[in-house]
């Protein structure tokens, strides 16, 4: 279909096939994902312009896809022959330094969100790739440095704009549409075009202590057990990813262990400065590093860490879920799995990554698992499996391994997960997802009471009754 009856009253740009300015507006992070072809791509340049895309679309019943950030894993933001809407223009950054009160547009990216709160010393717990996108990342829960500290993205969202499929401009709220809210907070892009975020931001000080810390796979077990009896006296200031990879060429890093297989702890704490060097030397103790290299940093340069090993337009395939313990058997698989993933691809970049994320703290014990969609109960750790590569010639060598990974660790995981740190698994995964029946049902009645005819359906689809 060509859409040639597209509203003319649309202000925004159209790009159809062939035109100039397509091939750009179609780019996505994820090459293995970004090869569709959609049928028209429509840029909305206000809130009035994403009223007219939606009430177009229900009178003439054409699904519709939603770009913000253009991150998402399974590339929904661009489907084959889809309409699709892009919020990319939506891009103010409202801040009331008074108040800690933060207004997004659906189109900021989060290193743009970063750079402008810690001029205020606020931030808004987000994720750990500037690039991402703050709505699809906020939709689907929001994890990061500060999720110990603040609790998840959605734990400190005040209230979302919405246009829904209608047309209508809603806003949802603990007390406007408190069931859409609800939903809103973790059920990702099921419901409505969400065209703002309200937030409460939190202080940060000027400097955080971020970087990471080297061991050798021979004592990855070791360290990961050490990390298993510390974490509960830990502080909350203090986030820890535990990353699983064969090492990239870091200057630190004594060249003997460039390529080999390490485990390598990415550390951020936010607390105060004069605080920092016991917490991090706890850290470096839970073993002998072979590379220590955390030091202060402005916290949005340590939410930019690790942008430089994931770049936009290489081929990613990524899958996660939750973990009740940190069992030995836990440990021992993947400390396996680490010793028997394939090379990478290039020099520089790693191409098989497997990060274990020390949840706890107020994402854990402050929000209780009925107050958002976002499910996290019983999730003590959290692991997340990334494979990135360049030609398509690799795909099954990539798949397999991260599959295979997966199946091992499969018995230990919980049903529950983080939608976002996954590619989807099918309905019967996203049954379990959000925390089982119950929930899902919740779901899908908010779904049917605003898209009952499943226009959204380009994203971990949540289909109406
Ligand atoms: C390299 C990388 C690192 C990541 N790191 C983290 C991390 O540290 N923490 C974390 O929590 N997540 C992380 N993620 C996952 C990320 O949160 C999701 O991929 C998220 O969906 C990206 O949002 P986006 O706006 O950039 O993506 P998009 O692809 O634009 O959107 C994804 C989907 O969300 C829906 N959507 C987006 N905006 C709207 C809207 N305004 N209204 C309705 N529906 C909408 C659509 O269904 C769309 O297909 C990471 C992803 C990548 C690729």
């Amino acid at each position: 279909m060509s859409f040639e009856d597209f509203p003319s009253a649309f202000r925004g740009a159209v790009y159809r096939p062939g035109d100039a300015g397509y091939a750009d507006a179609r780019c996505i992070f994820n090459a293995h994902v970004a090869d569709a072809t959609p049928a028209l791509i429509v840029r909305a340049e206000d809130e009035a312009d994403v009223v007219t895309v939606a009430r177009y679309a229900t009178a003439t019943g054409t699904p519709l896809a939603v770009r913000a950030g253009g991150h998402g894993v399974d590339g929904t933001a661009m489907p084959d022959g889809a309409v699709v809407l892009d919020l990319t223009r939506l891009d103010t950054i409202d801040v009331r330094p008074e108040t800690g009160v933060v207004r997004l547009g659906a189109g900021v990216l989060l290193a743009d969100m970063d750079a402008t709160l810690e001029k205020h010393g606020l931030v808004v717990p987000s994720g750990t790739v500037s690039s991402t996108g703050i709505a699809g990342l906020t939709l689907g829960g929001g994890v990061g440095y500060n999720m110990r500290r603040y609790g998840a993205t959605v734990d400190n969202l005040l209230s979302c704009d919405m246009v829904a499929l209608d047309g209508r401009r809603v806003t949802a709220s603990a007390t406007e549409n408190p069931d859409l809210f609800w939903a809103l907070r973790g059920g990702g892009g099921n419901f409505g075009v969400v065209t703002g975020f309200e937030f409460q931001a939190k202080p940060l000080p000027p400097l955080v202590s971020a970087g990471f810390i080297v061991f050798p796979l021979d004592q990855a077990a070791a360290v990961l057990g050490a990390l298993r009896e510390y974490l509960p006296t830990a502080p909350r200031e203090l986030a820890i990813i535990a990353v699983l990879t064969k090492c990239p060429p870091l200057p630190p890093v004594p060249p003997e262990f460039h390529g080999a297989d390490v485990l390598m702890p990415v550390v951020v704490y936010t607390g105060p400065q004069e605080k920092a060097e016991p917490v991090i030397s706890d850290v470096v103790a839970l073993g002998t590093p072979v590379a220590t290299a955390v030091g202060p940093m402005p916290w949005s340069a340590a939410n930019r860490m690790l942008d430089v090993i994931a770049p936009s337009g290489r081929r990613y395939y990524t899958k996660g879920g939750y973990l009740a313990e940190l069992s030995d058997t836990v440990i021992e698989i993947v400390v396996r799995n680490a010793a028997n993933a394939p090379a990478p691809v290039h020099p520089m970049l790693p191409s098989a990554v497997q990060n274990v994320w020390a949840m706890g703290g107020a994402i854990s014990e402050d929000f209780d698992e009925d107050s958002a969609a976002f499910s996290r109960e019983g999730a003590a750790w959290m692991w997340e499996i990334i494979t990135e590569w360049d030609s398509p010639a690799d795909d099954d060598t990539f798949h397999g391994w991260l599959d295979n990974a997966r199946a091992d660790l499969t018995p230990h995981l919980r049903g529950n997960c983080y939608i976002n740190l996954s590619t989807d698994n099918g309905p019967e995964w996203r049954r379990s997802a959000w925390g089982g029946e119950e929930r899902y049902s919740r779901l899908v009645e908010v779904k049917t009471a605003w898209d009952p005819q499943n226009l959204l359906r380009f994203n971990k689809n949540v289909p109406p009754l």
